[in-house]
This record gives structure tokens, C-alpha cells and sequence, in this order.
């Protein structure tokens, strides 16, 4: 795992996503671990800029432009970006673009990151990817209510991590470089970066509640779908970012939110545990501060066993934190929303009650 310093410095939510293969979904969010204190502490404030429409106005949403089997333009999708959810710069990042972001703006690091191998992505004058990734932004605005505030898309060939080592001679800034090939996505103080495998994920959902002796099956989805469920995914972690961010009257609106998220549906600092079993002692030993029995430990192994009252809908909602758990909570929500209240009502009707609190902050998509 990183250290906490790498993670406060770095301010980006990243996942690992599972290219091409039909096994539970399995992602990493590298130097999280188990708190969002260190995270949200140095998070950099979420601003609305001033042009932005931040009523709570019901959203209309319109169509894409219409797109050929090619896919939507890249003139098109800056155009729509821009001027529906007020993005005001979408780029292929430069080598440099990418050295800022592991390095945080210091010297170079030894690793992977060299010039020398580096490749950009450039999705194309005309891709698909461009149209999916606005449906993800409409499906997220039509599901919560509105939009995290996105002032940078950036496309780039492969994440990159930075990862601390012991200070040597040979490497004085105790860092080396890291490719993170199976990273989709991340988001952070309003940047949402977008990585070439994305469009090869393969982001399943389970088709209803694990009834019997099996889990729930895993439908394939299509190329839109998960690129779809990435955005959000990550624009999950956008509304973990509005609702530590102080509305116009200088209120910080929902401060516990991911705190009260984990206790909710039973995340303890050693792992997720089946909230609603029927005996009722996770849940006593959740209020007691009290480790609950191992037996009803929920892992990225077990977690769609038929045998969980709560239960969640992939391996990576459980397999790092809270943090996480939310990310992959927020996702089910706004594309399958059925399926998450048939396995996790109490996912649900956190997300369900919770996400007015949190729309002072975020941007209504205009038509
Ligand atoms: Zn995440």
C-alpha cells in the first residue's frame, strides 16, 4: 500500500479494472485504505464556477447529438461537454501533463514513467467512447439529481502511480513510478482523467438478489455500459468531494457522509460484515466498537453468497473501504437501481435519502 502521504498529495481516485475477463470485477484505489479522513482533509475544494447553472431545478435532459457508426465527433463531444455539464477543457494529456500528475509538479522519478516509452491516446476525430461517456454523464444527472462539477477531461494511454520507496542516493525522492494498466478511470478536485483500457473493462452488475444456492449471474455488458458504470463510479467519488465542500453560504453539507455511509451497512475498521444477518450481533457488536464474528465477514471471495442478508453487487465494493463501497453503491444506483434494492436496501435508501443533501453542490446538465 502507498503511505498516507502519497495519497494526500495526490488527490485522485483511481481503480483498477479487470480488462476482457468475466471474473468478479477486481480494482485497487492505491493509498486509500481505509480512511477518507487523510483524503478529505486535503482535498482540493470543489468550486462551481460562476457560469454554471447550480439550480435545483428538475434536469431535462436532451439526446446526444446524433452519431454515426463511427461514433460521435471529437468537435461534437467538446461541444456538448462543454456546454451541457460546463467542462471547460478536454485534452489528450502530454507526457509533461502525466509528469505533473504522478510527481505532483517535482522532479522526475525513476520507474515506469519515461519519455522514452510513453504513449498518448488520442480516442480519434470520431469515437464511440465520446458518446458513451456523455450518456454516462446524463444517467448520472438523471439518477442523483445532478453532476459533480467536471472542469478537465483528459484522455490518457495508461495510469500511472506514483509509490514510495526508501530514500536513497540513487532515488532522493523516495518515489518510484508505477504503470497501472488495469485502471479505467479516476477523478479528483474536479479532473476526471479517462485511460484507453476503459473501453475493454468489463464493469458487471448482478442480474437481481442471490436467491438459493447460487449467486446472482454477471451479465457481459456491452462496451457502453462499462464505460458507463466507470464514469459513475467516479462521479460517485465527485459527490464524496460536494458533500465535504462548503455550499455558497459557506456550509459544508454532509460532513459524516461516508462515515455514516460504512455504518450503515457495516464497515468496521476490519472489514465489511453482513449488517442484517438475523441473530442481530453484528449489528450490536458494530455499536459496541466490538470486531462482529468472522462468520459473517463479507470478502471479495464470498461477497455473492446467497447466504447475506445485505448483499453487495462486485468483489471491489468490498475489498478496500467505505470509500470504495460508495463508489460501487452510487454506480448500481443510477444504472441498475433495481437490482441494488433487491440486494442492498440499506445501500439504497442511504443513497435514496442522502442525495438531496448533497445537490447545493452540484451542476444541473442544461439542454
Ligand atoms: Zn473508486
Amino acid at each position: 500500500m502507498m503511505s498516507k502521504k502519497v495519497s494526500r498529495n495526490n488527490n485522485l481516485i483511481q481503480e483498477q479494472i479487470a480488462p476482457q475477463q468475466n471474473i468478479p470485477f477486481s480494482r485497487k484505489s492505491p493509498g486509500y485504505g481505509n480512511s477518507f479522513i487523510d483524503h478529505s482533509k486535503h482535498a482540493t475544494p470543489v468550486q462551481l464556477s460562476a457560469g454554471q447553472n447550480n439550480s435545483l431545478q428538475p434536469i431535462q435532459l436532451k439526446t446526444p447529438p446524433a452519431s454515426t457508426a463511427a461514433g460521435m465527433t471529437r468537435t461534437q463531444f467538446e461541444q456538448t461537454v462543454k456546454q451541457r455539464f460546463g467542462v471547460q477543457k478536454i485534452a489528450n494529456g502530454t507526457f509533461q501533463d502525466q509528469m505533473d500528475i504522478v510527481t505532483y509538479h517535482q522532479a522526475p522519478i525513476p520507474g515506469d514513467l519515461e519519455q522514452s516509452t510513453w504513449q498518448a491516446w488520442d480516442p480519434g476525430s470520431s469515437s464511440p467512447v465520446y458518446e458513451y461517456i456523455i450518456k454516462g454523464f446524463d444517467d448520472f444527472a438523471a439518477g442523483i439529481g445532478g453532476l459533480p462539477p467536471v472542469r478537465n477531461i483528459t484522455f490518457f494511454d495508461m495510469s500511472y502511480e506514483r509509490k514510495d520507496v526508501p530514500v536513497t542516493t540513487a532515488n532522493p525522492a523516495g518515489a518510484v513510478s508505477v504503470k497501472k494498466t488495469g485502471v479505467g478511470a479516476d477523478y479528483g478536485g474536479g479532473s476526471l482523467n479517462i485511460y484507453n483500457v476503459a473501453g475493454q473493462a468489463n464493469i458487471t452488475l448482478p442480474a437481481g438478489r442471490s436467491t438459493g444456492t447460487k449467486g446472482a449471474a454477471l451479465p457481459t455488458p456491452t462496451p457502453e455500459q462499462s464505460i458507463k458504470r466507470i464514469i459513475a463510479h467516479e462521479l460517485g467519488h465527485g459527490l464524496q468531494e460536494a458533500a465535504l465542500t462548503p455550499d455558497a453560504s459557506g456550509k459544508v453539507l454532509d460532513k459524516d457522509m461516508v462515515k455514516n455511509y460504512g455504518n450503515t451497512i457495516g464497515w468496521t475498521s476490519s472489514g465489511l460484515y453482513d449488517i442484517r444477518e438475523t441473530s442481530g450481533v453484528v449489528k450490536q457488536a458494530i455499536q459496541n466498537a466490538n470486531t462482529p464474528p468472522a462468520a459473517f465477514k463479507i470478502t471479495t471471495s464470498n461477497w455473492n453468497d446467497p447466504k447475506w442478508q445485505e448483499q453487495p453487487i462486485s468483489a471491489y465494493m468490498v475489498k478496500v473501504s467505505e470509500f470504495e463501497d460508495f463508489g460501487e453503491g452510487i454506480m448500481a444506483y443510477v444504472h441498475d437501481p433495481t437490482s441494488l434494492k433487491a440486494r442492498s436496501p440499506l445501500r439504497y435508501e442511504f443513497i435514496d435519502t442522502h442525495k438531496s443533501l448533497w445537490l447545493p453542490n452540484l451542476v444541473q446538465p442544461k439542454p
